[in-house]
């Protein structure tokens, strides 16, 4: 297991032991507890941030680094599923939320490689091609840029792969997903976040507004933090410390390689076969491929990290329909654990059942669409006791 994001990365702060007292305890550092952190930290509020691993090690140091538009599912899927209305708002949080990061890029200077080539959606089937036609065309509709490229208008590397037709969406971004985060929890700690890594929360005890008792593993010894406020933002781990979560968002593995860096080949992301495969080429050169979890969605479950030899070997089968790259040496391979929401959509707010607790979790494989948003709507309501972007996730949908 080698993430080539996180190669050289290690806790950079002590672990927190014995008894403690805080306003506001974030929990979770990646790019949710992130966001979060710094959003609070900069409204004054200094809030005791906790992380059982190190800043980025879960899926925001794992995944692709593809800064998307919308859900998982296409457009056209998603208005099948939440109508129009409300496809169109969640799309268009979703391209805040993009703004807003590319704007925390440049207001704290991250080199994270961040860039705006948009994003190419490839169909595999004639059927998947007919669904891509029509979220473009319903996307036009709502006012979100779609282009459908086929024949010439398709780059010849992948009509030599065997694809026909593709719909790019020209406000999508990438960047590097751990140096980003790790770029934002250092603005969080210079704004006053005090961050603990190494430290797991093993219980919470809610027992009313402004009661939250904490308690605290760490190789330095375990610990006990009294609370007024708790945000949790572990995503697909919520379920282990929040009941409440646990059968809301579901742990669910994603495979991903890297290559050695190669000639320019792909302009930007790519995301084919309803998004199951996507890879892009980053700014080093390497190509970074990931997904093909359809394939034995059965066992590509859990928070368990690890490689599955077959999904794994028919990455390198796809990777060579590239000639170019059939000789391009495979330098790491990794999986990482992505919290998927019964219904594909984030959860966010005050968690019923536990008073003083709220959580930002279930982002359902998109999360760099949604969780810099997501952290900082944790932010306002802690702050101002109410947040638009609260309201669209909240998890009382959820509550009998
Ligand atoms: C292989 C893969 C590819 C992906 N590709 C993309 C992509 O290209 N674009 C995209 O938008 N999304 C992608 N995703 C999804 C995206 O990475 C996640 O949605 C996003 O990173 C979630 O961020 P988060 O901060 O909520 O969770 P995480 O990054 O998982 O952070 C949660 C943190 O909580 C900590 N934690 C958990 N439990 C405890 C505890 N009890 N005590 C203390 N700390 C705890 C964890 O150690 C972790 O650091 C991908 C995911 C994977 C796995």
């Amino acid at each position: 297991m080698n993430p080539y994001w996180l190669e050289g990365l290690a806790a950079q702060t002590p672990a927190l032991s014995g008894e403690h007292g805080a306003d506001v305890v974030v929990i979770g550092a990646g790019l949710c507890g992130a966001s979060a952190a710094l959003a609070l930290a900069e409204a004054g509020l200094n809030p005791l941030w906790l992380e059982r691993g190190f800043v980025s090690v879960g899926a925001s140091g794992r995944n692709a680094g593809f800064v998307l538009q919308g859900t998982a599912e296409r457009y056209s899927r998603a208005i099948g599923v939440m109508g129009r209305e409300r496809a169109r708002r969640v799309h268009g949080w979703s391209r805040e939320n993009h703004l807003a990061m590319a704007d925390a890029v440049q207001r704290f200077g991250i080199d994270c490689g961040y860039q705006r080539r948009g994003s190419l959606q490839l169909a595999c089937a004639p059927e998947e091609e007919a669904e891509l036609l029509e979220s473009a065309a319903r996307l036009a509709e709502d006012g979100f840029a779609a282009d459908v490229w086929s024949g010439a208008d398709l780059p010849a590397c992948y009509r030599d792969a065997g694809f026909h037709v593709g719909v790019h969406l020209p406000d999508d971004g990438e960047l590097h997903p751990a140096r980003f985060v790790r770029g934002l929890a250092k603005a969080a700690v210079a704004a006053g976040a005090v961050l603990h890594e190494g430290t797991a929360i093993t219980a919470l005890d809610a027992q009313g507004a402004g009661d939250v008792t904490i308690r605290t593993s760490s190789a330095a010894g375990t610990g006990t933090v009294r609370a007024s406020l708790v945000v949790v933002c572990t995503n697909a781990y919520a379920g282990e410390i929040l009941p409440f979560f646990a059968d809301k968002v579901d742990p669910v593995r994603g495979q991903m390689l890297a290559t050695a860096p190669v000639a320019p080949l792909f302009g930007c992301p790519v995301y084919a076969d309803h998004g199951y495969d996507y890879w892009r080429q980053d700014e080093a050169g390497r190509i970074v491929l990931g997904g093909w979890r359809n394939l034995d969605p059965a066992s590509e479950v859990g928070t368990a990290e690890v490689l599955h030899d077959g999904i794994q070997a028919r990455m390198v089968e796809f990777l060579h329909r590239f000639p170019a790259l059939r000789e391009a040496p495979i330098t790491h391979r990794w999986s990482g654990t992505m919290g998927f929401s019964r219904d594909g959509l984030p959860i966010c707010g005050a968690v019923p059942g536990a008073p003083g607790v709220m959580a930002a979790v279930g982002f359902t494989g998109h999360g760099f669409g949604f969780a810099y948003l997501a952290g900082q709507a944790m932010a306002q309501l802690v702050v101002e006791g109410r947040s638009d972007f609260v309201d669209a996730f909240s998890a009382r949908r959820f509550a009998v």
